[in-house]
């Protein structure tokens, strides 16, 4: 029988799958013997079924019974017993945090009777109340779906009527009288009385966290973060503790570094005489750990152990969820904390010199995403700016936007094109679509592990949090900040690496990042003051990561590059390499005349003196090219669009000829536009990525390739000659058939020996064939006879395996096809490893079968992806090519790729 329950002590921290993060981690805790409350955890198994089936399963109702009454003996008490309860929590905890977007029941176990039982256990009515009302309240809203807005207005009429402005002017009677009205509000809204049996309320709790995992926020926060839906959730049931017990108790946050900077030391935010998510809801502000040590020494000083504790035996940030309950400490959660890029970065090399973790483990917890985050530009410090406030940093960056103050506005007018920056007093779950059409997110409430912030942080969206000084009145769309309103539309800037708000946009400077990656470390630390420490140290940590991700990685990083400045500009990030030089922008400007010509000859003769023209300039465009690259490969693609897209615009030119002869015009230019119209009518195509387009142009328009196979020779000799260390190399787009290659091949071959002994040079210039049809993949066995290289055109091995016309679908329908779950992310972004990579994976077989020592890399987008350059560092390519500025990303993927296979050393 499949076990769908784990009691805490039956668990450990590599089981999330199963028991999923919180589970899994209270296990650990449980097991080091830290002050977890005692729990047990229904696994994601159980969850899953349930998906399923739509019910639960039929076992797990009694391993449930079974875990709760070894939960009751081992407490002494009942759930929802009448003297002395036990109330249990009953949390969510998917593999893969998802802050807030799936459901939490507290204090369940409370009715009519054992409210009274915690009363005079608490020695507290009021608390016993309120605990029951925020029962309700959170039942209702989350089990029998009843709209959360009904309690909440009830709660603050009472309040009103009171004349009171917080929870806590409310008395015990006052809480009474509420939890009547809030019984109502269940029986009018859902037909049926609120729950009495604690059982039932236990089942109907977990049933709901169930569901919870398929609500649409948490499916949208899924796919953003391209976690699986399959997965499911698990259920965490904990005997309750209570942080709102009275000025001895409280609950806190803390990491064991500062996870918006990386910064050494605890960090974290703790409220008094408060329960469950009341932190981290950024209701109220909040006190400082500093703070927390003033109040509850004996308590700060367990914690803090607990911290070193844990930071300890997880080797990482660790982020912490702790109530006090009467001056005793109980953890309720613990993670590998979500961190900033630049914390990444600064923590991971922090850990190496403590001497904690080892070079290639700190690759593994730095990514290339996180890297792009940091060549983002920052705001000048120099330029003039209006600083209207300062908020906490919570996540970095530098975001100019228009102020928004509501979801649906954020995302109204991010679909018009706008850069919007929402403004809250503080975040809820339900913001995430309008957090996520944000530039930046501004909020007046909360500190640095609010909603808003951890959100943000884990979408790298720019946020400043707490910011007290702004009035922000959402009803009506503005804030008031020390005489200055801004109302919505108005334009603000703020910095998530320093928390200020600025007035007006202000203009960005490069990072010091893209300063160290363009000019080496030295001239990067010059640049940034004495004095910011967090800075040195983070470029310092970047140059350790990649240098050490240089010394592992098996996968060499080329660039997709057509230009001497891209080439460069390749080559100062590291590029070792052309991998693609795509010949394409050497047809057009004025040189489109010359494709005109070549198109509209008449005879082969008048051809040849259009290929003549072009060829001279493609000799100088690859010298140019070759120049940059000295010494370092240069894979030059034989031309490869169709023609056409070199000639005017069909529809267009029928127009002007249209026109023209209406008014009887019988012009040269008139005469040649008619000539014209009819060679681009010859030469339309229904699907012209289909048509007659690479390899295929090369054979059926005779002198095409040998004019550019001549130009790359000439330009080759042309180097060797200067004393430079050319190293072209010519590849065949498009083929699907060893015979084409034959075809292309011998006429090359035929060039490349004529203008070695013309210009009395050796020539050696390696001649092979991307592989970007299905059929080539198929045949890579014989390609390899006449190939020396492959190289993977991915975005069209993807456009031909899937059946995709790329321009067409993406917009088209991708987003039904991922929200539907046909796939998670698109499959020109990331590779599909199984279709289009399983083609990869056969062709290097079947390549490297013919001639073991082809070279094989890859110059489709997915080259400068990080799941797909995992993906060919795995089938065992040579290279990848993708744009330069993608380059150090993907020198860190490709380390990091080395190290997780086992790669890498152990340093
Ligand atoms: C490819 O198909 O992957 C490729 C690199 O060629 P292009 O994108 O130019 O068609
Ligand atoms: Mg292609």
């Amino acid at each position: 029988m499949v076990k769908y329950v784990y009691e805490f002590s039956e668990g450990n921290k590599d089981l999330k799958d199963l028991l999923g993060g919180k589970g899994a981690n209270l296990a650990e805790m449980t097991n080091l013997g830290l002050p977890v409350p005692p729990g047990f955890t229904i696994t994601t198994d159980a969850c899953r079924e349930y998906m399923h089936s739509g019910v639960l399963p039929p076992g797990l109702r009694v391993e449930v019974t079974q875990s709760l009454r070894q939960l009751e003996d081992a407490l002494g008490r009942q759930l929802g017993d009448f003297h002395d309860p036990l109330l249990v929590s009953v949390r969510s905890g998917a593999k893969f945090s998802m802050p807030g977007m799936m459901e939490t029941v507290l204090n369940v176990g409370l009715n009519d009777a054992s409210v009274e039982g915690l009363a005079s256990f608490a020695n507290n009515e009021r608390f016993a109340w309120d605990s029951y009302r925020r029962l309700i309240q959170m039942f209702g809203k989350t089990v029998l779906d009843i709209d959360g807005d009904l309690f909440a207005h009830a709660l603050e009429a009472k309040k009103t009527a009171k004349g009171v402005a917080a929870d806590t002017g409310l008395d015990a009677e006052d809480l009474k009288a509420l939890v009547t009205e809030f019984k109502a509000i269940v029986k009018r809204e859902s037909g049926r009385d609120f729950p009495q049996h604690p059982r039932e309320q236990l089942d109907l709790a977990i049933e709901a966290v169930f569901n919870s995992w398929n609500t649409e926020r948490a499916r949208l926060y899924r796919r953003r973060e391209r976690i699986s839906d399959d997965l499911g959730t698990a259920v965490n049931v904990v005997a309750m503790v209570f942080g709102n017990l009275g000025d001895d108790s409280g609950t806190g946050v803390c990491f064991t570094r500062d996870p918006a900077t990386g910064t050494p030391g605890d960090y974290g935010d703790y409220l008094p005489n408060a329960q469950g998510e009341d932190v981290v809801a950024g209701i109220r502000n909040t006190l400082s750990l500093a703070d927390f040590e003033k109040l509850d020494p004996n308590a700060f000083g367990e914690l803090k152990q607990v911290m070193r504790r844990l930071e300890t035996h997880y080797r990482d940030l660790c982020d912490i969820e702790f109530t006090v309950e009467r001056g005793k400490l109980w953890m309720l959660q613990t993670r590998v904390g979500k961190r900033t890029a630049a914390a990444a970065f600064r923590i991971a090399h922090h850990l190496v010199e403590e001497h904690l973790i080892t070079m290639d483990e700190a690759l593994e917890r730095v990514t290339g995403e996180q890297l792009s985050k940091l060549m983002f530009p920052q705001f000048d410090v120099k330029a003039d700016r209006t600083l209207l406030a300062k908020g906490m940093a919570a996540s970095p960056g530098a975001a100019v936007g228009q102020a928004v103050f509501s979801s649906a506005t954020a995302e109204a007018w991010k679909a018009e094109g706008k850069d919007v920056i929402l403004v809250r007093r503080e975040t809820n779950p339900d913001d995430l679509g309008g957090m996520i059409a944000s530039v930046g997110v501004l909020t007046s409430r909360g500190g640095k592990t609010s909603h808003a912030a951890v959100v943000a942080r884990g979408m790298g969206t720019t946020c400043v949090v707490g910011a007290e000084a702004l009035q922000v009145d959402v009803a009506a769309k503005q804030f008031a900040v020390n005489g200055t309103v801004i109302t919505e539309g108005d334009t603000i800037a703020i910095d998530g690496s320093t928390g200020e708000i600025f007035l007006g946009s202000v203009p960005v400077v490069p990072s010091p990042v893209v300063r160290y990656l363009e000019d080496g470390l030295d001239a990067a630390l010059d640049e940034v003051a004495v004095d910011d420490e967090e800075t040195r140290e983070l470029v310092v940590a970047v140059d350790a990561l990649l240098t050490h991700a240089d010394e592992v990685r098996k996968l060499h990083v080329e660039a997709n590059a057509d230009t001497p400045e891209d080439a460069q500009r390749a080559r100062t990030l590291g590029g070792q390499g052309i991998g693609l030089c795509r010949t394409e922008h050497m047809f057009l400007g004025d040189r489109r005349v010359l494709v005109e010509r070549l198109i509209l000859a008449k005879d082969e003769a008048e051809q040849q003196s259009a290929l003549d023209a072009l060829m001279p300039l493609q000799r100088e465009d690859f010298i140019g090219i070759l120049t940059a690259m000295d010494g370092l490969p240069v894979t030059i693609r034989l031309i490869d669009p169709p023609l056409h897209e070199f000639l005017p615009d069909y529809t267009e030119l029928k127009v002007k000829v249209a026109l023209a002869e209406e008014r009887g015009d019988t012009s040269e230019d008139a005469a040649r536009d008619k000539v014209l119209l009819a060679a681009v009518d010859k030469t339309r195509e229904a699907n012209p990525m289909l048509g007659l387009r690479g390899v295929r142009l090369g054979i059926v328009i005779p002198g095409l390739f040998t004019m550019q196979v001549r130009a790359i020779a000439e330009a080759h000799a042309a180097r060797l000659k200067a004393g430079g260390a050319p190293k072209a190399e010519i590849m065949i787009p498009l083929a699907a058939s060893v015979m084409e290659l034959h075809l292309i091949r011998d006429e090359a071959e035929a060039v490349l020996k004529a203008v070695a002994e013309e210009q009395g040079v050796t020539l050696d210039i390696p001649i092979g064939a991307m592989i970007e049809l299905p059929r080539a993949a198929f045949t890579a066995d014989r390609m390899a006879d006449v190939a020396e290289f492959f190289s993977f055109g991915t975005n069209d091995l993807t456009q031909t395996t899937w059946g995709f016309s790329r321009d067409d679908v993406e917009g088209a329908f991708f987003t039904q096809y991922t929200e539907k779950g046909v796939f998670s992310v698109s499959p020109f972004e990331s590779i599909d490893t199984q279709g289009v990579g399983g083609l990869v994976k056969m062709a290097v077989e079947k390549g490297r079968a013919t001639r073991p020592d082809i070279t094989l890399g890859v110059c489709g987008e997915h080259g400068g992806d990080p799941d797909s350059i995992h993906f060919f560092h795995g089938v065992g390519l040579d290279y990848v090519s993708c744009s330069p500025f993608r380059i150090p990303i993907a020198r860190l993927e490709a380390g990091r790729a080395a190290v997780v296979s086992g790669g890498g050393d152990t340093r």
